[in-house]
């Protein structure tokens, strides 16, 4: 991970999930700065073959910015269950299927659950952000929050596996929280404040 100082005027989301990027969108607003997102371009998505959330982050955030000669921000996240290997993990986005079917991945999640003795059902989110220059050059952070698997899934607000993650010390699921409160201690805020840290100086209230 390199350390480099974030002048430039715009930005593109690297990432086709409309939930992510509506996430990103409003963490980044304070900065002031054009913010696009990579299905204004027509790019075609990366194969994201990487072993860590980490390098797929860096995959997507270097395809687009190289493509393009824009700075580039990317997210890979997921969600791990300490029951189940730490699974989904990387592959959280594939558990849904072709059809992004979450309710179905939740179910699936519930059934393998099911099938463990004394389950923990300890989870944690992971974010993984990157940022990368035309020039190759990037800073990639990322940031974790723990919480338990609740059942059945409860709430509308965010996307994915919102609905079943409490997280430690919270009574509601992120998808009952006000978004808000969510963006405010989430993973992906976690890894933000590392890239404010890093990247944009100055603007760490
Ligand atoms: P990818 O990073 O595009 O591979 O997708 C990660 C997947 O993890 C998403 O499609 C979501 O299902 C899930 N995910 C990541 N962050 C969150 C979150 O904050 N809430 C709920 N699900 C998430």
């Amino acid at each position: 991970m390199g350390v480099a100082i974030f002048k430039d005027k715009n930005i593109i989301i690297a990432s086709h999930n409309k939930g992510k990027v509506s996430e990103i969108k409003d963490l980044l607003k304070p900065l002031k700065i054009k913010i696009l997102s990579a299905s204004n371009f027509s790019l075609q998505e990366p194969v994201e073959n990487g072993v860590s959330f980490e390098e797929n982050a860096l995959i997507k955030s270097s395809y687009v910015s190289k493509n393009t000669g824009i700075p580039s921000l990317s997210d890979d996240s997921g969600i791990c269950f300490s029951d189940l290997n730490n699974e989904p993990g990387i592959y959280s986005a594939r558990w849904a299927g072709e059809s992004k079917n979450f309710s179905l991945a939740m179910l699936k999640i519930h059934k393998s659950l099911k099938r463990i003795s004394n389950p923990s059902y300890n989870c944690f989110f992971v974010c993984a952000l990157s940022l990368c220059w035309p020039d190759g050059q990037n800073v990639t952070v990322s940031g974790r929050i723990d919480g338990k698997f609740s059942w059945p899934p409860k709430g509308n607000n965010g996307f994915g596996y919102d609905p079943i993650f409490k997280p430690l010390g919270q009574d509601k699921t992120f998808g009952e929280m006000d978004p808000k409160f969510k963006h405010s201690i989430s993973h992906r805020a976690i890894a933000f404040n590392k890239l404010i840290d890093l990247c944009f100086p100055g603007l760490k209230c």
